[in-house]
This record gives C-alpha cells, structure tokens and sequence, in this order.
C-alpha cells in the first residue's frame, strides 16, 4: 500500500479504481501502399469510419439527461461528417491515388477541410475547423488503435464510480465528471480554494489535489481510497485499512443524519442573536439541497456555469427561464451574480474573440461585462425579468473602485427601461449589492455602501488579492491564509461599513462554510453567512451552541495577532469555549 499527501477537497470518503488521464498526442505515420493493398486499406478506412460512428451512437444513446441541451445536436453534427464526401469520399480518393495509408490520407484531407474553413469571413463558421479535427482526431484513434483517456465530451467510457486521476482540472471538466458519476478525483496540481475544488465541494466530490506524482504513482485500475478531510490518496490498501475506511464511512453517514434533526431550527446563538443562513449554488439542480437543508434563501448564485460546457452563450430567453426557475422553485431570495468569469473560470467559446483574461488581475467579472455590455445586457434582462417571479437580488463581482458602481448603476437603470418599454415585467425594488473581494474595495466600503443596498465578502477572492496569492497556484497555497490579520481588519471594516450605513452586509466566500471560522466570523460581527448547502447544518450546529458575549477577548487577540501560529492557538482557544 502506498500514500501520497495532497491536499484535500470534501468531507467525504471515495473508494474506487483509478483511471489516469492520459492525453496522448496522436503520431500519423506516413505510409507508402503497394497497389495491392489499396482495397485492404480502403476497408480498413470504411470500418474505422463505422466504428466511429457506433461510438457517436453509444455516447448520444447514453448522454445523461441533464447534459447541456446542445450536447445531442453537437453529436448528431460530427456523426454527419462522417457520411460527408469532402471527409470521406475525398480521403478515399486520396488513399488511392497517392497510394497512402488512411491515416495520412484522411489528415491530408482534414487540413484541406481546415484551410478552406480558416477563410471564411463569418466566425462561426471559422470555428468549424475544431469541429473538423476533432471528428477527425477520433477517426484516428480507431485507425491506429489508440485507447486514451481524456474528458472531452465524447469520451464513451463507463466512468462510473472511478476516481480519475490527472495532471489538474479546471472547474468545466469537473462538472463533465460528476455528469459522468465520477466518484472522486485526485491531481498534481491544484488548490483547496480554486473553483475547481469549490465545484468538487459542491458536488459532494471528495477530493485531494496538490498531490505532484500522482499520474507517475498511480496506475489505471489500480484500487485508491481518497480522503478529502486528511488530504491523502491510499493506493491499493490492505484489507484492514479498506475495513477501517468502510467503517468510517458509515460513521460519515450517521453523522449527517443527526445533522438533520437541525434543519428545521432557527438559527439563534445561546445569546439570542439570529444568524442568516444562506446557500451558495452554481446549477438549478443545487436547489435541492437548498431546500434540503432550508437555508434562508441563495446567497451567492455563480451564474458562469451557466455559460460553461457550451459552443455558444446562453440567450437571454434561456437565461431567463433558468432563472426563473431557479427563483420560483427556492421561494425564497435568490441573489444571482452577473457574469464572473475569467482567471480559472473559463469559457470555451469565442465572444466573438476570447472574452476574459486568464490571470487573476485581467479583464474579468464586472471589467468585462462593462466592456462587453453586449453580454452584460442581456443577462440583466433576464434578471430582471425572473425578479417577477419571486425574490431576486442582483450582486455585482469583484468591483474595486466608485465608478464601475455607477456605471452598473446606470445599465441597470435603462435596462428597467427598455424592459418597461418593451412591457416586460420586473421587480422595480430590485435590491444591487456588490462583492468585496479586492482590498480597494473593502477599504472604500463606506463609500461603496452608501450606492449599493448590499455588501457580500467574498473571501476566497478577497484573501488572494489581499496576500497576492494567485489562489489556483498550489506553490503558494501556504500562504493562503484567512487568519492573516490584514484579512480579518478588511473583514472587520466592511462589517463595519455596512452597519454604519444600515445594509444587510454578508461573507460568501469558502470560509463561511468552514466551522473553524464561525465563531470568529460571529465575533466580527457577521449576521449573514452564505456557504454551499452541504456545510450548512454544520455551522447552525455551531451558532446554535455560541454565546458571542464571550468572544470579544480572543477574537480581538487573534485580530491584532503577531504572526500565523499566534493566531491559530487563539483560534483554537476561541473555539474551545
Ligand atoms: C469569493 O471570491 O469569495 C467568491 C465567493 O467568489 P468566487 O469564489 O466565485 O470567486
Ligand atoms: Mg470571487
């Protein structure tokens, strides 16, 4: 039995066989054909070309049903190339004439197809050339036999109940595997805090990343065990040790069910303060475990998973019924955020061109849909329109200075025009609140409150801008620390701010959900908590048993703590009270 040490995603245990992601480039040999084998080759072609189509039929018959509406139409699309004369006919007569094999044919052919789609003027159909390659590329892998595992969507592989393993994820692919039912997961790279991990976290995925040497140790099918509380990947383990990870996973399940008998309660600490519990959520399919665990409303809706996994954005129509549905079916306030993307969040479609900027401090989140508000608008509407079927808040991400307040103020106030004009309905009252999650903007929270109606600490940002810490860059994972004291004053302030100016102030970032950090957070000050559904009942668990008037003192130490290490041992003090 072997251990690797990472770090680790989930409250859960998976137990499972490992597939490793191999990405393996595909080699096209290029071969010269004696006339007599011209016909052999041309069969050989013919049955990859069928072999390939029985996969595109295997994967459309099993695509699950809440895969992306378009997945089936984007399938039926490649199995029509593969009937094609400029694919088929085209790489026979090459196979023929230059007297090559179908491997080399069939790509010679493929550039053809690819130079002419280059040309096109209409973008659209410049991005066909993809389309091209990939039916190509899997064309290929039956002619040349290769077996690779990949997560593109037309992986056709029985994934069930495996714990793939690979080099990183990014938060896309993660929602691919549990589409997939995936059990778990295991990679080089990656942090506790990135959205991958929130993703895995709200997947209830246990996880561990940060493992450097896990595609090198670990071999397909070999038997792992994962655990997310401790961080550790065991390969192939004794019988005693799979016994005792049985048992605790039972114990797991026990637990969560004693959780349960709190659902129903207020959340008051011993003091008598009430505590507002709310849901962070990514998919309509979140919502149940909203309701499961009848949390205060939706804190933090990411709608950028809405616009992921896709060849094209979502309409406004569509974003309005998702919305819609999503507000009706909680019933209770629903705070959806615009358009976050960039930095790890990434989409895989052009807007014309690249929308957002890989690094951290790019063109993302607000910067970019007052860039685009071609995006922008249509999302607002949308919006908009769903606040007419229940109570709908609008958040506004990573604003970090007055005027990108204003001018959101300002679309949103023609927006609710031209919805007036066109007779469309809305909430008029809408309530806009913005995210603090860059030190500018916890500094100048006074300023910022007094435009906004409500203020929502996103601390996962929050920290990584604060200590520049890039938060998917596993290097520097160390020093990602939410005990940090320049984090907790900024914290403090904005809590602060918004008390001053009497507006609902709330945290939504990672560390609301942590049950180590509530009681401090309750000693900051903070009424309004919002975490992924799954650690709610842990942290009413906590309110339900804190009495605040006795945190004043060591919340206060750890604040004004000298380093790190002072200011976990009075947290662990805090929390021993
Ligand atoms: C945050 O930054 O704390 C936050 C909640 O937003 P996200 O994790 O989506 O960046
Ligand atoms: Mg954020």
């Amino acid at each position: 039995m072997l251990s690797l040490f990472g770090s680790g995603i989930g409250r859960g245990i998976a137990i499972g066989p490992a597939y490793v992601l191999k990405n393996s480039e595909i080699e096209i040999p290029e071969l010269t054909l004696e006339k007599s084998n011209v016909n052999a080759e041309v069969k050989r072609f013919k049955a990859a070309i069928s072999a390939t189509e029985s996969s595109y039929k295997f994967l459309l018959k099993n695509l699950p049903k809440d895969a992306p509406k378009e997945s089936a139409a984007f399938i039926n699309a490649h199995m029509l190339m593969l009937q094609d004369p400029m694919m088929v006919n085209e790489s026979i007569k090459i196979i023929k004439s230059q007297l090559v094999n179908a491997e080399y044919a069939l790509q010679s052919q493929a550039n053809n197809l690819i130079q002419v789609f280059e040309q096109m003027e209409d973008a659209y159909l410049r991005a066909k050339k993809a389309d091209v390659q990939h039916v190509t590329n899997r064309i290929l892998r039956h002619l040349l036999n290769i077996v690779s595992h990949n997560l593109d969507e037309f992986n056709d592989e029985d994934l069930s109940g495996k714990i793939v393993v690979g080099k990183d994820l990014s938060p896309a692919e993660t929602i691919f595997l549990k589409e997939r039912k995936v059990a778990s997961f295991a990679t080089d790279l990656g942090s506790q805090i990135s959205h991958t991990a929130i993703i895995a976290r709200s997947l209830k995925m246990p996880a561990v990343v940060g493992l450097h040497g896990s595609t090198r140790a670990i071999n397909d099918n070999d038997l792992l065990i994962v655990d997310g509380m401790r961080g550790t990947i065991l390969i192939n383990p004794t019988s005693s040790v799979l016994s005792e990870y049985k048992a605790r996973l039972s114990k797991l399940r026990s637990r969560e069910k004693d959780l349960a008998t709190l659902t129903k309660k207020l959340s008051n600490t011993q003091n008598g303060q009430r505590i507002q519990l709310m849901a962070n959520i990514e998919k309509a399919k979140d919502v149940k475990d909203v309701k499961r665990v009848n949390a205060a409303g939706v804190g933090l809706y990411r709608t950028e998973y809405l616009f992921m996994n896709r060849e094209q954005a979502p309409t406004e129509t569509e974003q309005f019924k998702e919305y819609k549905r999503i507000t009706r079916s909680v019933g209770k306030v629903v705070t959806i955020r615009t358009l976050d993307i960039g930095g790890d969040k990434q989409l895989e479609f052009n807007y014309p061109n690249k929308l957002s900027s890989e690094s951290p401090l790019g063109l993302r989140a607000v910067r970019l849909c007052l860039k685009h508000v071609d995006v922008f608008k249509p999302q607002l509407r949308a919006i908009l329109r769903a606040s007419a079927f229940g109570k709908v808040a609008i958040m506004i991400p990573m604003l970090s200075n007055f005027d990108e307040i204003s001018q959101v103020l300002t679309i949103i106030k023609q927006t609710k025009a031209e919805l007036k004009a066109d007779n469309l309905a809305f909430d008029s009252r809408v309530k806009i609140g913005g995210m603090i999650e860059v030190p500018a903007a916890a500094i100048m929270a006074e300023k910022f409150a007094k435009k906004l109606d409500f203020l929502s600490i996103g601390t996962n940002d929050l920290i990584q801008y604060t200590l520049a810490i890039d938060r998917v860059d596993d290097a520097v994972n160390y020093l990602y620390d939410p005990l940090h004291p320049a984090v907790l004053n900024l914290i403090r302030h904005v809590i602060r701010a918004g008390k001053k100016a009497k507006i609902p102030v709330s945290l939504c970032g990672e560390m609301a959900g942590n049950v180590k950090y509530t009681r401090l957070l309750l000693g900051l000050g903070l009424k309004n908590f919002s975490m992924d559904p799954n650690y709610l009942l842990d942290v009413k668990e906590r309110i339900l048993a804190a009495d605040t008037t006795k945190f004043r003192y060591l919340v206060s130490r750890i604040i004004n703590a000298d380093n790190p290490t002072q200011a976990r041992d009075f947290l662990n003090e805090l929390n021993l009270i």
